[in-house]
């Protein structure tokens, strides 16, 4: 007999990003900004002292007491991970068992309903409203008729770049029994944060990352923040050396760089606010073309006639977004790439309703 995978992995694919070299790259919703040569000396300088030979710290503690200081909660609440998307896997895994339901709304981070059929849960998915808010009543009462066990969702949310207020997520962890826990990946560039109620709760996990505002995507670090039954739980069912020494040190070494830090936060924000203004102004100009959805984080979510011919001229010109069916996601990029964008997006919307009109 030849051996066979099983049901679960048989027709997966591997992840997909889109690869290749692009001028303009505005898909993967990572920070624009590189470290300055400061910070790259610094941590060429702590990279050459680390001692290689050795395991890093299982609790990775200085990591952790560095993004509790920036983000001001109590260090003994964080648990990191090798990127948020680890510390999912985990809470799926271990905070879930065979047959318990997770649920989760359409459309949000694909990844969760990932990670839920591969531990074999039940995923229980609820369609946001026409404007792509999740209906919060439709959820709690979902969450006890059908007994679920963890809600998970992206706040600000990818790709609707949409927030849901920190008074709904509240309702959630307050009137269930439901273990909540907040994806705040972009909650940066947001005020809805909910991390400051994370230690109060015994229902609550909120998840954050250095992959967008940090700018350290490819450093691979999450967090997530919980009182200490969940953080002691969290830390027993990882891997003891999720974090490897060097994330560990770079970590640690940029969230001591605070005034760096939250510049940084302010330059995507603009870039974000001019991105939008440049959507605005084609809105106005097309509007049954174009409908701007959200632009709470560090992207902008649209309604596109024609998003796939679109996403293809762009390709053509060397942007990449990213396109959901109708829809295109755009992070914010450089000021000039920006601009590039809406410029060749004016370009498209023109070509349009020339071929419409004249056909
Ligand atoms: C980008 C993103 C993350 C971050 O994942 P990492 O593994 O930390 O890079 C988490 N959640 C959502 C919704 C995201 O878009």
């Amino acid at each position: 007999m030849p051996f066979l995978l099983n049901e679960k992995i048989r027709n997966l694919t591997p992840y997909d990003p889109i690869q290749g070299e692009y001028r303009i790259r505005l898909d993967a919703n990572e920070s624009f900004l590189q470290p300055d040569a400061a910070l790259q000396t610094e941590i060429a300088g702590i990279a050459a002292g680390i001692p290689l030979n050795r395991y890093p710290d299982p609790y990775a503690q200085a990591l952790c007491n560095g993004f509790a200081a920036f983000y001001g909660v109590d260090p003994a609440h964080v648990t990191a991970g090798n990127g948020t998307d680890e510390l999912l896997s985990l809470l799926v895994q271990s905070f879930l068992q065979k047959g318990d339901t997770l649920l989760s709304f359409m459309p949000d981070f694909s990844m969760y309903r990932f990670y839920g059929a591969l531990s074999e849960v039940r995923l229980l998915t609820l369609e946001k409203t026409a404007q792509e808010q999740i209906d919060a009543d439709a959820a709690i009462v979902a969450a006890k008729e059908r007994q679920v066990r963890m809600i998970l969702f992206s706040n600000p949310c990818n790709p609707t770049s949409l927030l849901t207020a920190r008074e709904t997520v509240l309702r959630f962890v307050r009137e269930t029994e439901t273990l909540v826990v907040a994806d705040e990946a972009y909650m940066d560039f947001a005020d809805q944060s909910v991390l400051d109620c994370a230690a109060q709760y015994d229902n609550l996990i909120v998840l954050r990352t250095c992959s967008k505002a940090i700018g350290l995507a490819g450093v691979r670090l999450g967090f997530a923040v919980a009182n200490p039954v969940l953080t002691k739980a969290l830390r027993a069912a990882k891997s003891p050396y999720n974090v490897n020494v060097l994330s560990q040190a770079i970590g640690a070494a940029v969230f001591a760089r605070v005034d760096l830090l939250r510049q940084g936060i302010v330059q995507i924000r603009a870039s974000r606010d001019r991105l939008l203004n440049g959507l605005r102004e084609m809105e106005t100009q097309f509007p049954q073309y174009l409908q701007i959805i959200g632009g709470e984080a560090n992207f902008v979510f649209c309604k596109l006639h024609r998003a796939q011919d679109c996403f293809r001229f762009l390709m053509g010109k060397g942007i990449i977004v990213r396109c959901f069916g109708e829809h295109l996601r755009i992070t914010a990029g450089k000021p000039e790439e920006n601009e590039e964008f809406v410029q060749s997006l004016r370009e498209f919307l023109n070509a349009i309703v020339t071929l419409e009109t004249a056909g």
